[in-house]
């Protein structure tokens, strides 16, 4: 059964392919790259992995994954201008309160509702704003 996927030479599939659990060292799928932050980066893959899937799919039944060198592998995307952006708005939304909208240096706990820590911003005065 698994002799049906075993093609190291790729003469049959076109690359070499392995069974599922078989992939030899130093090649890992996209999957297995993601795991370790990682990427192809670019790379085409060199192998591949093949196996019979009861839960359909491609068709026949048979799966492939890709089998990319994990030496030329690049780490997953470098921050880039935008990602900073992002973050930097995410931890400005983290420090601002949601009531007076004044930016604190820290990051305001949830447990008080991202809003002024007692004696801070409105809450230094929450006794004069009689509402
Ligand atoms: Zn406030």
């Amino acid at each position: 059964m698994a002799a049906r996927f075993y093609d190291p030479d790729g003469t049959r599939y076109g690359l070499p392919t392995y069974p599922k659990n078989l992939a030899p060292a130093g090649l890992a799928t996209r999957t297995q790259l993601r795991a370790l932050d990682l990427r192809p980066g670019g790379q085409e893959p060199v192998a591949q992995l093949m196996w019979a899937s009861g839960c359909g799919g491609s068709r026949d039944g048979v799966r492939v994954a890709y089998l990319y060198w994990v030496h030329l592998a690049r780490p997953v995307r470098p921050m880039t201008p935008a990602r900073e952006r992002a973050l930097a708005r995410a931890y400005l939304a983290r420090c601002t309160c949601r009531d007076c909208g004044e930016v604190h240096d820290f990051c305001l706990p949830t447990s008080l509702g991202r809003t002024c820590p007692p004696g801070l911003g409105c809450a230094a005065h929450t006794h004069l704003a009689v509402a």
